[in-house]
């Protein structure tokens, strides 16, 4: 551990910091941006879940959040994954800035996209396809690009940070085709040599959450990612969501699922009162990372968490 002495430097150094400050004032209009495109067509706004005993149990190992309270057992929301489902019972259409607390394991200090509390602008819609997500998130991609153009053009410069803006539609690559011609860091090398961001669709089976609505050839998923060009890689995971009870139950089976860990949520999908959805949660601060051509996502929080790290 870090003395005290040591931290308060580094904390005040990273305040003043140019860099910060201007990627800072660019993530700033980016959510203003995004948000006001949202409520333009017609999403509600919702206040963030930050604890509830029921939140996405991931794909990949993380430390727990978990917490007793007055006898009952809550956790930090890693995503507000089944709170947006159930919103879309009252509201068609919903969007959150949602703070997402995941304790990545220290490893992924070094990676540059990774916090252990970072931001999602996450969304959801009733009775919504895959593809009517896709092109919604095209269309907020470019607002939000050109409206950094226009309003941050001083903090632009600073960075030396021109993205070009992309055109609609963007390219769509199917992960098992990629897989199959580049191997398994598909990924990184797709992201590499775009020169605009891309989707990635189709997931097979094992590579996600329960959730994710499984396709009819019942080996692939009705999801995507959004991966930035010019190796910033992922920045948005979402697609068509499982709602009925008995597949929601098969899909936990087939991934190892609680559906104790789950409880309340598991009763109301029993009793029928799910709805189908589709949606998805974009990084802030990897688009952040990604609109001004930073290293690392560090610097697009005046109060950035990195794993493994003391911080402020
Ligand atoms: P997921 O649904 O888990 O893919 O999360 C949605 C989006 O949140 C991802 O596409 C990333 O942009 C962002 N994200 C996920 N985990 C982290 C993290 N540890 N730090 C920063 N951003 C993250
Ligand atoms: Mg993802």
């Amino acid at each position: 551990m870090e003395s005290i002495g040591r931290l308060s430097s580094r904390v005040l150094e990273h305040l003043s910091d140019p860099v910060v400050k201007s990627a800072v004032k660019v993530k700033s209009t980016i959510l203003g941006e995004a948000s006001s495109f949202l409520r333009g067509k017609n999403f509600v706004e919702l206040l963030p879940t930050i604890v509830s005993p029921i939140t996405d149990p991931l794909n990949h190992e993380v430390h727990t959040t978990r917490f007793t309270y007055y006898d009952q057992e809550y956790r930090l929301t890693q995503s507000m994954i089944f709170h947006k489902q159930l919103a879309c019972k009252s509201f068609e259409r919903i969007f959150i800035v949602s703070p997402n607390v995941r304790l990545e394991t220290s490893e992924k200090a070094l990676s540059g996209r990774h916090l252990f509390e970072f931001s999602q602008i996450d969304l959801e819609i009733r009775n919504a396809k895959r593809e009517q997500i896709m092109s919604l998130i095209e269309d907020l991609i470019i607002t939000v690009m050109l409206s950094v153009k226009r309003n941050c053009s001083e903090e632009m410069d600073f960075l030396s940070s021109d993205p070009s803006i992309p055109s609609k539609p963007f390219a769509t690559v199917k992960f098992m085709d990629a897989y199959e011609q580049y191997g398994k860091d598909f990924e990184t090398i797709l992201s590499a040599s775009f020169s605009e961001p891309f989707w990635l669709i189709d997931f097979p089976i094992w590579e996600r959450e329960f959730y994710d609505l499984l396709s009819e050839d019942k080996r692939t998923l009705k999801d995507m990612d959004l991966i930035l060009p010019h190796g910033f890689g992922e920045t948005l995971s979402g697609g068509e969501r499982e709602w009925e009870h008995q597949r929601i139950l098969e899909r936990m089976g087939f991934k190892g699922n609680d559906p104790e860990e789950l409880s309340w949520y598991m009763d109301i999908a029993e009793g029928g009162e799910l709805v189908p959805t589709a949606g998805c949660g974009i990084g802030v601060e990897r688009l952040t990372r990604y609109v001004c051509s930073l290293d690392n996502v560090s610097r697009t929080r005046l109060f950035p968490k990195v794993p493994g790290q003391s911080w402020i």
